[in-house]
C-alpha cells in the first residue's frame, strides 16, 4: 500500500528561539501545511518544554503531517530558566557555536525515518544562518525568512559599513547622549532621512567584538545574491526599501503581513488549536473588553523581551491612570528590571474598573476587538504588523533591536503612531493617550491605519502581490526537484 505521507514534500522549519520569531514562522508552517507540505517544526528543548507547559502536555500531538522536533540550545539553566525569555546575546553566541551539529543530525535522522517523508526543503529564520551551510551539505533548497521589517534587513546588510566608517563601536558612553545619534545616515540607498538613532540598535556598542554586532555581520556575510528571502511586509509599507534590498539580494519576496495572509486562507480554522505561545494565555481580558465602548481602550503590551526600570513602570502606570481612559495592560513576571510589577493601592483605587492589568493574552484577538482604540507598544515587528492588520494606531516606546527602526516608520512614514520619549514621563503618557483616543491627530492616524489594513488585505488575498510572491516561492523553490 502506498503511504500517502511519503508522497508529500517535507519542509523543516527552524525559528530563532524567541517568541517574536517563533510566532511568524509558525504561521508560515501552517500556510505550507495547508499547501500540502509535511511539516517538521524545530524548537529548542527549552522552548518546547515551555510550549507544552503553556498549551498542555498533549496539545501538540495528533496533527496529521505536522510534527515537532527539538534540539538543545547549549545554554546552562542559569542562562535561561523557567518561564522567562532567555538572554539574547547568550543565545546568539550559542547558536553560532552549538546549533549546526544537532540540526544536521536531526535532518539525517528524519531522512532515515520510516514514518515521515524524506526532507525536501528547509525554511529557516534568517538569523539561523548556520542552516545555509546545512542546506549545502544536504543539497536542499533553503528559503530564508526574515521576521522583522525589510528596513531592518537593509540595515543589517550594511552593518559592516558602519564599522568600516568608524561609526561603531562608539568611543564612549557619552555617544549615546551627546547628540551623536542624531547623525544623518545618508550613504544607504533606500533610507530616507534616517539618523543613527533609527538604525537597528546593535550598532550602539563600545565593544569591537560585540556579540550582537558580530552575529548580524556574520549573517549578512552568509546571505548572498543567490539567497531567497521571505519578508513579513508588503509593498505599500516599504517599497523604497524593498527595491534597495533587491539590488543586494535579487530574490527578496514580501509575503506579508502574515496575520492577514493566514486569516484569508479558507481552511485555516482547522489549525486553530495549534498555537505557538510560550506563555499560558489569559483570555478573561476579552470578556472585560466586552464591557467597554467601541475604540475607547488603550491596549498596553511591551512584548516578550522588553524590560523597564521600576521608575519607568511608575511613569507608565500613572500616565495611564491620569489619562482617565480605559486601558488593558499586559505585564510579564520579568517586565521590571530587578523586581516584579508592584503598583500601589492608590493606583488600584484610582483606576478601579477602568483599567485591567492581566497576564499574557491572545494579542491578535485583543487588537481586533472593537473596544480597542490604540496600542501602546514597544514596536516589535509582529506587534506592528498585527496592529496594522487590525487598523489600530500606536503609541511607541521602542526598547531595542529593530524597534527604533519600526518606530521611525510608524511615526514618520506611515503616520499611524506617536513616539513617547525614552525618558518616559507620566504627563507625556497621559497627554498622548488622550490625543490617540480622543484627539484629531488620533482620528487621522486611525484613518491611515485603516487604509493600511485594507492594503494589507488586498496584498494577501489571491491575486495580491504578497499572495503571488508566496505562491511563486512555493512553486519555484520549495517544490523544486533536485
Ligand atoms: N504576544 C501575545 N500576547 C502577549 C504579548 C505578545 O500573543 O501578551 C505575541 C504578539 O502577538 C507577537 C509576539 O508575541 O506575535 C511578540 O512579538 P513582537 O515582535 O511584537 O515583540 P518581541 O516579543 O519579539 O519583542
Amino acid at each position: 500500500m502506498v503511504n500517502f505521507a511519503n508522497t508529500k514534500p517535507h519542509a523543516v522549519l527552524i525559528p530563532y528561539p524567541a517568541q517574536g520569531h517563533i510566532n511568524p514562522l509558525f504561521k508560515l508552517a501552517k500556510l505550507l501545511h495547508l499547501r500540502g507540505f509535511y511539516i517538521t517544526f524545530v524548537n529548542t528543548e527549552y522552548n518546547h518544554k515551555r510550549l507544552l507547559k503553556s498549551r498542555g502536555p498533549n496539545a501538540l500531538d495528533g496533527f496529521t503531517d505536522f510534527s515537532f522536533e527539538t534540539i538543545p540550545d547549549g545554554l546552562t539553566s542559569l542562562e535561561g530558566d523557567g518561564d522567562v525569555s532567555q538572554h539574547v546575546p547568550s543565545l546568539c553566541q550559542s547558536i553560532r557555536k552549538n546549533f549546526l551539529k544537532p540540526y544536521c543530525e536531526l535532518i539525517t535522522r528524519l531522512n532515515h525515518s520510516a514514518t515521515v517523508p524524506p526532507v525536501t526543503c528547509l525554511v529557516s529564520d534568517c538569523l539561523m544562518s548556520f542552516t545555509i551551510q546545512a542546506a549545502e551539505e544536504f543539497a536542499l533548497p533553503n528559503v530564508l525568512f526574515f521576521p522583522s521589517s525589510a528596513c531592518s534587513l537593509l540595515n543589517v546588510m550594511h552593518f559592516r559599513s558602519f564599522v568600516e566608517r568608524g561609526i561603531t563601536p562608539f568611543k564612549d558612553e557619552s555617544y549615546l547622549t551627546n547628540g551623536y545619534l542624531e547623525t544623518k545616515v545618508d550613504w544607504i540607498p533606500g533610507l530616507k532621512n534616517f539618523r543613527l538613532k533609527d538604525i537597528v540598535d546593535f550598532i550602539r556598542t563600545r565593544d569591537r567584538n560585540d556579540i550582537m554586532l558580530e552575529f548580524f555581520i556574520e549573517m549578512a556575510d552568509r546571505v548572498n545574491r543567490d539567497s531567497t528571502i521571505l519578508l513579513n511586509t508588503f509593498n505599500e509599507l516599504e517599497s523604497d526599501v524593498i527595491n534597495a534590498l533587491s539590488s543586494i539580494i535579487p530574490s527578496v519576496y514580501p509575503i506579508g503581513p502574515l496575520p492577514s495572509l493566514l486569516n484569508q486562507t479558507p481552511q485555516i480554522h482547522q489549525l486553530d488549536s495549534l498555537d505557538s505561545n510560550l506563555w499560558k494565555e489569559d483570555i478573561e481580558c476579552l470578556q472585560w473588553l466586552e464591557s467597554k465602548e467601541p475604540r475607547s481602550v488603550v491596549y498596553v503590551n511591551f512584548g516578550s523581551i522588553t524590560v523597564m526600570t521600576p521608575e519607568q513602570l511608575q511613569e507608565f502606570a500613572w500616565g495611564l491612570a491620569n489619562s482617565k481612559k480605559p486601558f488593558l495592560w499586559i505585564t510579564r513576571p520579568d517586565l521590571v528590571i530587578g523586581g516584579s510589577v508592584i503598583l500601589s493601592s492608590d493606583f488600584a483605587n484610582e483606576i478601579s474598573d477602568r483599567g485591567l492589568i492581566a497576564s499574557w493574552c491572545p494579542q491578535e484577538k485583543v487588537l481586533n476587538h472593537p473596544s480597542i482604540g490604540g496600542f501602546l507598544t514597544h514596536c516589535g515587528w509582529n506587534s506592528t504588523t498585527e496592529s496594522i492588520c487590525a487598523g489600530v494606531p500606536m503609541l511607541c516606546w521602542p526598547f531595542f533591536a529593530d524597534q527604533p527602526t519600526d518606530c521611525r516608520f510608524i511615526c514618520n512614514e506611515w503616520k499611524i503612531g506617536m513616539e513617547i520619549d525614552t525618558n518616559v514621563k507620566r504627563e507625556e503618557v497621559a497627554k498622548l493617550i488622550n490625543e490617540l483616543i480622543a484627539g484629531d491627530e488620533g482620528k487621522n492616524m486611525r484613518e491611515k491605519a485603516m487604509e493600511l489594513k485594507k492594503a494589507a488585505e488586498e496584498n494577501t488575498r489571491p491575486g495580491g502581490c504578497s499572495y503571488m510572491n508566496f505562491d511563486k516561492v512555493i512553486k519555484e523553490m520549495l517544490l523544486k526537484q533536485n
